[in-house]
């Protein structure tokens, strides 16, 4: 078996679900997911001549070739492997298709059927579109009328734009109970706890009260049996965050996320041997190499790469056996579409160190639509069951992507 083309497609959910496809001589068409970034369907292209011709079974060799035809770039780390890990996804799919296999199966076989999800719920608003630079952008599918919400760029100036408030966090924590999850995640960083200054990292004495003030909202609504994460998105420094997780603690939380830059493993284990709260990161980090550091030197309790960004379903396997080692959880990041879930399903079913799976996409009207072939909706009662057809188990509805194409983008062409 040969791959042919490579082809692309993105469509405009809540960010950027940007699709590979590898089509072979034998008819078998792969199809893996790409975390969004700047140019990346242009790097996809860039990538097509190294597996042209080449049998997509031949897994860890062509990860290889990518990544060596990427090192003279500079791309030891970054949004190279954005898009060699949609296209390793493509591969474990084409080879699960020839051998009438799940993927699951290829990496070993499951220790779980139905892989648990958990619901992020921002800060506690239903909806919100990014770009590729996290700028909010209106969306073509966000409801109109009161219940519509644009979020503010993600990364800007203190605004004066209502803030979340207790109310708007238990409210969510409550619907989001109410469909069976049972575990959820909030920001901790929005508009009233980015302080004074929106780039020093330092929080005030006022904005720690009011986050709380939040986060308890959640906690009381939901009990002590729904598990909350809380996401800080790399804001702060340590010392900060450190009186910010201190009083974090009666409320038992699943895991605090990204309380500082996860580049920075000194702050990140400053945080996590200070506080009784398990810190959490990974998001942000690439190949084995992101990770070997923060598990060897206990810098994280969890640790939470995305399938889609991190270079792959096997790199990923070996940041997971890395962390099992260590006795560490692996709780995947996940903002993609159903296809890019199912791919990181796999991979939960795969591993013995398995916490949560991320759902992102709850006020996305489209995202169940976006597949075909698999119950619907995909996650029932905070739960998707592992699909048993060979490859990926999944269909990409193109009927439906097509409608929300990105526009400038091209659409499998
Ligand atoms: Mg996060």
């Amino acid at each position: 078996m040969k791959i042919t083309r490579l082809k692309t497609a993105v469509v405009e959910g809540n960010f950027d679900w940007t699709f590979v496809r590898l089509e072979t001589d034998e008819g078998l068409r792969g199809l893996g997911e790409c975390f969004f970034a700047p140019g990346l369907t242009a790097i996809l292209k860039s990538l097509e001549p190294l597996v042209i011709g080449e049998d997509p079974r031949d897994i860890h060799r062509l990860f290889r070739k990518l990544r060596l035809g990427t090192s003279g770039a500079g791309s030891i780390a970054g949004i190279i492997y954005n898009a060699i890990s949609g296209i390793e996804a493509a591969l474990w799919d084409l080879l699960g298709q020839s051998l009438g296999v799940p993927i699951y199966r290829l990496l070993g076989g499951r220790f779980r059927d139905k892989i648990r999800i958990y619901a992020d719920c921002h800060g506690g608003e239903a909806l919100e579109c990014l770009d590729e630079v996290l700028r909010s952008r209106p969306a073509r599918w966000v409801l109109k009328g009161p219940a519509a919400h644009v979020a503010k760029d993600y990364f800007g100036e203190v605004s004066d734009e209502p803030r979340s408030s207790p109310d708007d966090y238990r409210r969510r924590a409550l619907a989001m109970k109410a469909q069976g999850f049972t575990a959820l995640k909030f920001d901790f960083d929005v508009p009233g706890t980015e302080g004074a200054d929106p780039y020093n990292r330092v929080l005030s004495n006022r904005a720690i009260d009011y986050g709380i003030g939040l986060i308890a909202a959640a906690r009381e609504a939901v009990g002590v049996d729904t598990d909350i994460a809380v996401d800080c998105h790399w804001r702060y420094n340590p010392c900060d965050v450190v009186k910010v997780a201190r009083q974090l603690e009666p409320f038992r939380l699943l895991w605090l996320e990204d309380p500082v830059p996860p580049e920075n493993v000194a702050a990140l284990k400053e945080v996590n041997a200070k506080v009784g709260v398990a810190i959490a990161t990974g998001e942000n980090l690439f190949l084995f190499e992101g990770f070997q550091e923060i598990i060897a030197q206990h810098a994280v309790s969890v640790v939470t790469p995305d399938l889609q960004k991190v270079g792959g379903l096997a790199v990923a396997q070996s940041i997971a056996q890395f962390a099992d080692v260590h006795s560490m959880p692996v709780a995947p990041h996940n903002i993609s579409s159903p296809v890019g879930t199912l791919t990181a399903a796999h991979f939960c079913a795969s591993i013995p160190n398995f916490l949560a799976l991320e759902f992102h996409a709850s006020a996305v009207p489209f995202w169940d639509d976006l597949v075909t072939g698999l119950p619907h909706p995909l996650i029932q009662r905070g739960f998707i069951r592992l699909p048993e057809q060979p490859g990926l188990g999944v269909t990409l509805n193109e009927e439906v992507a097509r409608r929300y194409a990105r526009k400038g983008e091209a659409f499998f062409e």
